[in-house]
């Protein structure tokens, strides 16, 4: 008699394990197909190859837990060619972002700084010529936060709130100037180094892979070619959305 009771048990027990892998299958296909589904609807999101496949890796897009949230920043634009592009792909996506503007490029393009204004975009001060703020003088790195913040009241109606040093390269004088200006440093925390065009999916996995919640990842809208990360940035999206991430601003 116990030895029954034991076997019915255990085939319980059996049953009930197959009835939660057939689940847990279930929702991992669902999901695969989902992001399939959000990767076919780009037509910028191509990498290198031209191929997507390696980007349905399960452990991309299976998270359960709390929300998690991200920010998304571009340095160094405006830039005519691909921050219109950039700003089409955060619209397409109902997604804001931070730009750290350079002022004579603001100066240069004020329309884009106010489409990015206009897009509920943030528009932040990355200084006027994008030196190494720490090797100038006092004045030196007033004058270069100022006409920037200036630049960028002009073309969007309001003064900006943060600024990201260039190159990361700060220290208790440069904060105490952009303090003075009403400016609250910003840096980051995942760098994509799309600055060195290292491909398509190298970019887009540095994110993936490195994502945690209220991390900021840097990118660049100009500066160089930034067709990588133009093409990156639909891979990166989906890939966060289907991890469960929302998209903040500063
Ligand atoms: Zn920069």
């Amino acid at each position: 008699m116990r030895k029954l009771l034991y076997c019915i048990l255990i085939c319980n027990l059996l049953f009930m394990l197959s009835a939660l892998s057939i689940l847990t299958n279930t929702s991992r296909v669902v999901h695969a197909a989902t992001f399939q589904a959000a990767i076919s609807s780009t037509t910028l999101g191509r990498g290198d190859s031209g191929k997507v496949s390696s980007w349905t890796n399960a452990h991309y897009f299976t998270r359960h837990g709390p929300p998690v949230s991200i920010e998304l920043t571009f340095d160094d634009g405006p830039n005519p060619i691909y921050t219109p592009l950039i700003l089409h792909i955060l619209a397409r996506y109902h997604i804001h972002a931070t730009f750290f503007t350079i002022g004579r490029q603001v100066q240069s393009y004020p329309s884009l700084v106010r489409q990015e204004h206009q897009q509920e975009d943030v528009v932040g001060n990355h200084s006027w010529s994008h030196p190494d703020l720490t090797r100038l003088t006092l004045q030196a790195i007033h004058t270069q936060l100022q006409a920037t913040s200036v630049a960028i009241q002009r073309a969007t109606g309001a003064s900006p709130l943060f600024f990201r040093p260039p190159y990361g390269s700060t220290n208790a004088q440069v904060r105490r100037v952009a303090s003075q200006l009403g400016l609250q440093q910003i840096l980051w925390t995942i760098d994509t180094r799309d600055w060195q065009r290292p491909g398509v999916n190298q970019i887009v996995h540095t994110v993936l892979t490195q994502a945690t919640n209220g991390c900021i990842i840097l990118m660049h809208d100009g500066g160089g070619n930034r067709s990588q990360t133009v093409q990156a940035l639909p891979l990166i999206i989906t890939g966060l959305l289907q991890r469960g991430f929302t998209f903040t601003i500063v």
